[in-house]
């Protein structure tokens, strides 16, 4: 691969596809590569070898606040209505996560309504200011035991690190409710795509100004490809050779499995176990999809410190590690950094999707401000 092109786009997960389709649609000709053998990134799905519609890396629930985000997807996908739910196993006990009002009453053996158990996080909570760890958000709304039982060993688990080592928006992607709302999320839009992720990938990627490449490492290739611009949505280090050392990200490894003649093997989506087991959660995905099948296909996620870049680790040494990156990233007047990886930011798919379109309205204005 020795040529010139405008666009290159590295990467084909949510942030380089819509930075992609974005310039292609605005009559630009875009290259795309991924080092995987597929389009889609993280959220890329497919159907096992028993035939269940399956995330291959870890469960991706689509929610958002963004109604911009959705119209823009639908261009691509229809949607399933879709609410994730989520049960922790505690003392034996299934109990709904986030921490609710049922949470309270059967971990305890309590019969509080709203105002009791409001009344109750009033009693546990240990009062934390300023509020700048996971450990002071948890302790501060629900206290030491529901920290201990919930929150504690989970994130131990999952980061390597305790929560008292992580950033507060870490614990706080989790509310803690005194009603009875059981739904993971609360987005005014959570939705599936009807036939999957890959599909809506590559319908957004069917387009005569793309030239999609997969199984392409933009390491193997960046001395030969001259490109006009470049959009680079790998880790940021990377990048940059890790000039400065290797930025932390936390990786994962996915254990699946299909259990023939099971229609169901959990009441919800997810079952999370913070206190038991080396993995953090299963998760079913018949629930995710809706897909009818006489089987049933799962998966376990084990947290682990090197693998594939799932995870930007949030805490200070880490941000100013990637603001000296950032500096770089700044100093390249033609690539644009974009995505979780790039940008080295815990962002959920609509984030990811906001970003994208952003940094593709930036790279249009800027263009033609030069043309
Ligand atoms: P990615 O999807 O990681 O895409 C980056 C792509 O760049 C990858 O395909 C990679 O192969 C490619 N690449 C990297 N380096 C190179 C290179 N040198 N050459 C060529 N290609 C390269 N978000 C939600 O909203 N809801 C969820 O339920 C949810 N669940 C998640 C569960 C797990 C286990 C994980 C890890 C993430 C989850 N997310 C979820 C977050 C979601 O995955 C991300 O927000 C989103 O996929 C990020 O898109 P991206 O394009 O920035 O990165
Ligand atoms: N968390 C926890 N216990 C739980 C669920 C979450 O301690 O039962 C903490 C943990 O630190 C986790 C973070 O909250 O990493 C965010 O959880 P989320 O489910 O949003 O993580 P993701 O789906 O991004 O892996």
């Amino acid at each position: 691969m020795s040529h010139s092109i405008d666009y290159l786009v590295v990467g084909a997960g949510f942030a380089g596809s819509i930075v992609a389709e974005r310039l292609a649609s605005a009559g630009r000709q875009v290259l795309i590569i991924d080092k995987r053998p597929h389009v889609a990134g993280n959220a890329y799905d497919e159907y096992d070898a028993h035939g269940v519609l399956i995330h291959r890396y870890g469960p991706h629930i689509f929610h958002t606040n963004a109604p911009r985000i959705v119209e823009y997807l639908s261009q691509f996908t229809q949607w399933r209505p879709y609410e994730h739910r989520v049960l922790a196993e505690v003392n034996d006990q299934l109990l709904p996560m986030p921490i609710n009002r049922d949470t309270v009453n059967r971990l305890y053996r309590l019969d509080l309504d709203e105002a009791g158990v409001q009344a109750f996080f009033e009693k546990v909570r240990e009062p934390r200011d300023p509020v700048r760890t996971s450990e002071d958000v948890v302790l501060n709304s629900v206290g030491r035991d529901l920290y201990e039982k919930f929150f504690m060993n989970y994130t131990r688990k999952q980061w390597g690190l305790d929560p008292s080592e992580l950033a507060a928006g870490v614990a706080a992607r989790i509310p803690v409710r005194t009603n009875q709302d059981d739904r993971y999320f609360t987005d005014s839009h959570q939705v599936m795509p009807l036939h999957g992720y890959t599909r809506m990938f590559e319908r957004m990627l069917d387009h005569p100004n793309i030239r999609v490449e997969v199984g392409v490492d933009f390491d193997a290739i960046r001395d030969q490809v001259q490109a006009g611009h470049i959009v680079y949505t790998g880790p940021i280090d990377a990048y940059f050779n890790y000039c400065f050392g290797k930025l932390p990200y936390r990786s994962l490894r996915f254990e699946h499995e299909h259990l023939a003649d099971t229609p169901q093997y959990q009441a919800v989506g997810t079952v999370n176990y913070p206190n038991r087991h080396a993995y953090t959660r299963i998760t079913e995905f018949k629930h995710l999809t809706g897909q009818a099948h006489p089987g049933t296909s799962i998966v376990r996620e084990y947290p682990e410190a090197e693998g594939d870049p799932y995870y930007p680790i949030p805490r200070p040494e880490n941000e100013a590690l990637f603001k000296r990156y950032q500096e770089l990233a700044e100093q390249e007047a033609n690539v644009s950094f974009v995505g979780r990886l790039a940008q080295y930011r815990y962002y959920n798919m609509d984030q990811v999707a906001a970003a994208a379109l952003k940094a593709a309205e930036n790279i249009l204005s800027r263009m033609k401000a030069v043309a």
